[in-house]
């Protein structure tokens, strides 16, 4: 398992996360963003995408 973490004093929400891994991060009815902390270990790749495309650095992940 991957434990995904999203610094929510840094993400504005933009929501580039979501384009890269749709299936752990996601905008809410109030586009807040919404993630998924524990994840499967094949959404890697998506995730490291995730990581570099945001402009915030806000995420980060552990194995
Ligand atoms: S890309 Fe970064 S700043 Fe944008 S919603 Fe995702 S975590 Fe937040």
């Amino acid at each position: 398992m991957i434990n995904v973490k999203v610094d929510m004093s840094q993400c504005q929400h933009y929501g580039q996360c979501v384009l890269e891994a749709p299936s752990v991060f996601e905008l809410n009815a109030k586009d807040r963003l919404e993630y998924v902390a524990q994840v499967a270990d094949d959404e890697r790749e998506a995730i490291e995408d995730a990581i570099d495309i945001c402009p915030m650095q806000a995420i980060s992940m552990v194995q």
